[in-house]
């Protein structure tokens, strides 16, 4: 029997997740947790039965206490709540999937008490990457990726020698604005930013998809997942999303994991490693597809996607500063306060105002957060006084 926790059991991966829990009977959910959806919570604490519950707001966790009173399950709230889910006693295996630099902690934690990770939560190693790593390795255990792309090179590293890679390359969608020109993305609507081609996921991360700032991230996730410098990281769109992404060797062959865009997959992966599980889903029709394209990216139109080789090259805090702006940037954008192009320039301006500091502790990385969402803030109000 496996057993489980989950870190933002609420959200897109969360919720996949929980699908493949109830399609087996060897995985058992001991801890959920989530921000403040306690409606879903509650129904999520019937059916799969946890010892603890984590609602990070404080007011709703105290709610979700009382609505599930007929239950004896343990409701906490806060950081210290997050923590208490991540390092639960029973648990083997914590997937992590909250959104954002949040996730940090709890995650330091869980590798502290020994529980392998299911990898989701990608800020994380964006910004305390040479913390986390280095930290799995001292406590022997598994980071196991959850996102598409890190999965896809995973599987595609299985009975090769990592020594012996050559290049990974990541392929992209492209998103939704793939097409568009420059001027025309002056105009973006959150309507128009949120309708990605081929994934449905959480607004954040759809909105750096489209930006190709997810792509920026992912790329700074693979530095750290498979210890390769960014000069061995390329990125290729493909926009039928059909290629998951792929691993160069030195002879030149090249192994690559296909599937339909379907998160499952790799979840279940992750939650099984080494083994594989019957999934049910659609299978790939090759001759209905008809072709796979290739592209490169455009880095003038996504000035985000060329902003995080340059934050991940630099190291040190800057991917931090690159994350947390984009993560403050992107909530403003959502928020209607800020227009689309300006998600990479108030990265840009934030990059720019930083002195950066070698290999951060944690409170530095989070004194970096700050002083990016500060950078934000003051830059967006010059930006909207003159405009
Ligand atoms: P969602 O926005 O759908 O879900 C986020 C989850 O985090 C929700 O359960 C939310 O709870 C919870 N959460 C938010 N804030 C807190 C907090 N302070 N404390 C505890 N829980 C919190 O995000 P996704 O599922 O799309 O993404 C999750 C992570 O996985 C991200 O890092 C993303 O980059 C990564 N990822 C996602 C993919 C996808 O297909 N969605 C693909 C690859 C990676 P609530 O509902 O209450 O707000
Ligand atoms: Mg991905």
């Amino acid at each position: 029997m496996k057993r489980l926790s989950i870190l933002g059991s609420t959200g897109s991966i969360g919720t996949q997740t929980l699908e493949i829990v109830r399609c087996n009977e060897d995985i058992e959910v001991v801890a959920l947790s989530a921000g403040s959806n306690i409606e879903l919570l509650e129904k999520q604490a019937r059916e799969f039965k946890p010892e603890l519950i984590c609602v990070y707001d404080e007011e709703k966790a105290k709610e979700l206490s009382v609505k599930i009173a007929d239950l004896n399950i343990k409701v906490v709230s806060g950081m210290e709540g997050l923590i208490e889910t991540a390092v639960i006693e029973s648990a083997d295996i914590v997937l992590t999937a909250v959104v954002g630099m949040i996730g940090i902690k709890p995650t330091i934690a869980a590798i502290k008490a020994h529980k392998d990770i299911a990898l989701a939560n990608k800020e994380t190693l964006v910004t305390a990457g040479h913390i986390i790593m280095k930290l799995a390795k001292e406590c022997r255990v598994k980071i196991l990726p959850v996102d598409s792309e890190h999965s896809a090179i995973f599987q595609s590293l299985q009975g090769n020698k990592q020594s012996q890679v050559s290049k990974i390359i990541l392929t992209a969608s492209g998103g939704p604005f793939r097409n568009s020109t420059l001027d025309e993305l002056k105009n973006v609507t959150v309507e128009a930013a949120l309708k990605h081609p081929n994934w449905s996921m959480g607004k954040k991360i759809t909105i750096d998809s489209s930006t190709m700032v997810n792509k920026g991230l992912e790329v700074m996730e693979a530095r750290w997942l498979f210890d390769v410098d960014y000069d061995n990281i390329d990125v290729v769109i493909q926009p039928q999303s059909l290629i998951h992404s792929m691993v160069e060797y030195v002879d030149g062959g090249i192994m690559a994991q296909l599937g339909t865009p379907d998160m499952k997959l790799p979840i279940q992966y992750a939650l099984y490693y080494p083994d594989r599980k019957y999934l049910v889903g659609e299978r790939v029709d090759f001759a209905k597809i008809g072709s796979i394209t290739f592209l490169k990216p455009d880095t003038e139109k996504f000035r985000g996607f060329a902003l995080a080789y340059k934050a991940g090259r630099i190291g040190g805090t800057m991917p931090t500063i690159y994350n947390a702006a984009n993560e403050y940037a992107v909530a403003k954008f959502l928020n209607r306060e800020i227009k689309y192009l300006e998600i990479a320039e108030l990265i840009e301006k934030a990059m720019e105002g930083h002195k950066v500091t070698e290999n951060p502790s944690l409170e530095q990385i989070l004194e970096a957060e700050k002083e990016a969402h500060e950078s934000v803030r003051s830059n967006n109000k010059i930006s909207t006084s003159f405009s």
